[in-house]
Formats: structure tokens, C-alpha cells, sequence
């Protein structure tokens, strides 16, 4: 039996308390989706939550799923020192309770202190194994060498999507590696207001994100029957998309993949918020058209050569809404 050192053996200890802190996140994550489920009124936004916290749950498990497969060494080599008996639960107990009395521990000699961590990992090896027999595991998901969309995606929805915001991303088509990277087809819902679906392409080497083909569209539309005044919005909303996708796709792959998420985050007040220049929510746009409320989000871009200070705000703030007009010639007058 290979002995593991005492460094190794602190880090597998943090690693199972890393899938500790996992495991009881999933239980309360189980816990609130069984209460919502249970939960004799059903909201107006239940199905929308439904989805949000199944989506939090899964999530959850993959991560579990491959917190559990790195500890398949350090349960392994527990289990091979219980299993040759070489415990002494007197000597444990003892150590234990001089630890909780005595905090500096730094003099004692390497073995007791093998052993001493040896204990502490089978003990917490039982309590994880312990708690990962109530928790059912998905057990076919492993790692992918090449998922960059994916997990940048995942941290994303973690970490910088606006708290209250009901935004789901969907997978589509699961990421795959391919010469220079990988690709990846995703399925963006903000709230009840747009879907977007997005092909993205990674390229690790110039770290660049390529948007082969996207469309917005309205949560409800079907592809044969739009609703006239949504079609028109949506309509608007593709044609500047594809400037501001241009944009945005010019920045480092993380930072591009993150601006387009906040970017389509930006539309979840698409039909109510007045115009940042002209205040008004409706604007005449043209015959055509007719009136139309303020489809444009501003992206970040990159300062035009003699720029003015105030129309840089313009360019350096995501979310500010324009009607199509307004935010052209509040562009165009920078040039
Ligand atoms: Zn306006």
C-alpha cells in the first residue's frame, strides 16, 4: 500500500470537505424544490421556478458527480487502512481530544500525524459515504477534456447573473471538441420575453468565441405564426444583434461569452422601459414598422478614435435602453 504524504493527505481532506459542503448545498437545493413541488398554491411563476431550481439541482450533481470521482483515491487508500486493522480507536479518540484541547500540534512527529490524518479521513469517509447513499448520482456524467462554453456558462449563471432574474441556459447540443476547440449549442430564455438560440465556437489558441448563428424570437413564437408586433420587435432585435454580437466577439472568448449573457440578461425590460435619451416607451419607427418600444440594449465597445466623454457611456455600459433611433443618432453624432 502506497503511504500517502502529509500534504496529500491534508489536501484529500479538503477535498472531502469540499464534497461535504456539495452534498448538504444538494440537500438543501432537494429540500426547496420539494417544498415548491409541495406547496399547496401554485405561483404564477412556479413553472419558471420548477425549471430554474431543477436546473440548480442538476447542476449540483455534476458537480458532486466529479468532486466524487477525485475522491476515488483517498476512499480508496481509507479503506485499505481500515481494512488492515492497523487502528487504534483508544490512540484516535486520544488524539482527537488532545487536538480539540490543543491546538498546536506542529511538534509532533510525521507518523502520529499520518495516522491521526488517516483516522480523520475515514472518519469523514463514512460520513460522506454515508450521505452519498441518500443522493441519487448521475453516475455516466464525467468530465470532458475540452468544455470551455459549458463551464464558463455554469460560472456565469453562479456568479454574475442578476439575482432576480429569471434567465435559463439550456444545452441544445452538448459541447464537442473539435480541431481548435469546441462547439456548442445553447438555448438562452430571459424571463417571459425572448429565447434566444446561439451556435457557439471556442477557439483555444487566439482564446476567441465565434458566433456561427444565432435568433431571437419571442418565448411563445413558433417559426410559421409570429404574432405581427412581436415579429417586428424580434426583427429589430436580430438586425442590431448582429453589430453587437460583431462587437462583442472581437473581446477575449471569456469576456465575449459573458457580455452576450448580459447583454440578452439586458432585455428582460424589453417592453416596458422608456428610452434612455428620449424617455418615452413607444417611438414612431416608420411606415413599416410603425411604433415599436425601445429594442436596443447598449453592449460594451470598443471607444471609437475622438471620443467624447458622455457618448462613451454610450459604448462602455451594458443594459441602457434605446429606441432604434434614438441610439443611432446618439451614436452617429459621436462621428
Ligand atoms: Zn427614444
Amino acid at each position: 500500500m502506497a503511504n500517502r504524504t502529509p500534504l496529500e493527505l491534508e489536501q484529500d481532506i479538503a477535498a472531502i470537505d469540499q464534497t461535504l459542503s456539495t452534498v448538504s448545498e444538494i440537500r438543501s437545493s432537494l429540500h426547496y424544490f420539494t417544498r415548491l413541488i409541495q406547496a399547496e398554491k401554485k405561483e404564477p411563476q412556479y413553472v419558471q421556478n420548477f425549471s430554474i431550481r431543477l436546473n440548480a439541482i442538476k447542476r449540483e450533481l455534476n458537480k458532486l458527480s466529479i468532486e466524487s470521482e477525485g475522491l476515488r483515491g483517498p476512499l480508496e487508500y481509507a479503506q485499505q487502512l481500515s481494512g488492515a486493522g492497523n487502528f487504534s480507536w483508544p490512540m484516535i479518540k486520544e488524539a482527537a481530544s488532545k487536538e480539540a484541547g490543543d491546538e498546536d500540534i506542529a511538534d509532533e512527529n510525521n507518523s502520529d500525524k499520518q495516522k491521526e490524518a488517516g483516522a480523520m479521513i475515514k472518519e469523514k469517509a463514512e460520513s460522506v459515504l454515508g450521505q452519498l447513499s441518500s443522493v441519487v448520482l448521475d453516475r455516466a456524467q464525467t468530465q470532458k477534456p475540452n468544455r470551455f462554453i459549458t463551464s464558463h456558462i455554469q460560472y456565469w449563471m453562479l456568479n454574475d447573473k442578476p439575482t432576480n432574474l429569471g434567465m435559463i441556459v439550456e444545452i441544445d447540443e452538448e459541447e464537442k471538441e473539435t480541431l481548435v476547440g469546441s462547439t456548442c449549442h445553447i438555448k438562452v430564455t430571459v424571463q417571459k420575453v425572448l429565447v434566444a438560440s446561439l451556435s457557439l465556437e471556442y477557439e483555444s489558441k487566439s482564446n476567441t468565441l465565434i458566433l456561427q448563428q444565432f435568433d431571437i424570437r419571442g418565448p411563445r413564437e413558433e417559426k410559421s405564426a409570429w404574432q405581427e408586433s412581436d415579429h417586428f420587435v424580434f426583427q429589430k432585435i436580430n438586425m442590431l444583434a448582429k453589430d453587437a454580437f460583431g462587437d462583442m466577439t472581437t473581446l477575449s472568448a471569456k469576456e465575449a461569452l459573458s457580455s452576450i449573457l448580459q447583454w440578452l440578461a439586458s432585455y428582460h425590460n424589453l417592453f416596458v422601459e422608456p428610452c434612455y435619451r428620449c424617455h418615452k416607451r413607444l417611438q414612431f419607427d416608420s411606415p413599416h414598422y410603425k411604433h415599436l418600444p425601445a429594442v436596443v440594449r447598449t453592449w460594451v465597445q470598443r471607444r471609437p478614435e475622438k471620443e467624447a466623454e458622455e457618448r462613451w457611456m454610450v459604448y462602455r455600459t451594458i443594459g441602457l435602453a434605446y429606441h432604434m433611433r434614438c441610439f443611432m443618432e446618439t451614436t452617429e453624432m459621436a462621428e
